[in-house]
């Protein structure tokens, strides 16, 4: 693996980074956590791939490798309508629940909400109408309360 050709793709040391290793997460993993931790709005695996290069990764595999691990684990979501991922915000940050999710179109904030309630209101439906749901994520698109304040103001 020692190539001499490949430029400047010495593993840098990550030890200014304070936090300790989550048991059981991979170097990657731990990684992608901390970007799609970091990034302001949901975080594309193309993103991720983007920020990683100083890393040496330029492939996507790693990425997606690695955002598989969270999803299993649930640390991360995918939000389906924007091909994007977000740390989870739950209170209990290993479920694996459905959840829902409220995304703003203005500033690409998302807030998650898990609420119970809504997961047996929707598998009653499904059971009604004899539908098999393989997922039972609730994605609501709008604007955040800062955002329908800007809106609210510019109006006036
Ligand atoms: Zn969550
Ligand atoms: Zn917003």
């Amino acid at each position: 693996m020692a190539s001499k050709s490949k430029a400047a793709v010495a593993p840098k040391t990550t030890a200014k980074r304070g936090r300790p290793p989550r048991a059981g997460l991979s170097h990657w993993q731990e990684r992608v956590l901390d970007l799609v931790r970091a990034s302001a709005e949901p975080a594309s695996a193309y993103d991720i791939l983007r920020e990683m290069k100083d890393d040496g990764i330029t492939a996507p595999p790693v990425v997606y490798r690695a955002l598989k691990g969270l999803l299993d684990r649930g640390l991360v979501h995918r939000i389906e309508s924007l091909n994007a991922y977000v740390v989870c915000g739950g209170p209990d940050h290993h479920h694996h629940q459905p959840a829902q999710f409220a995304i703003c179109r203005d500033c690409g904030r998302v807030e998650e909400i898990t609420d119970p309630a809504v997961d047996q209101l929707i598998e009653a439906w499904t059971q009604r109408i004899g539908f098999v749901a393989d997922s039972r994520t609730i994605e609501i698109l709008g604007r955040c309360r800062d955002c329908a304040a800007r809106q609210a103001l510019a109006a006036d």
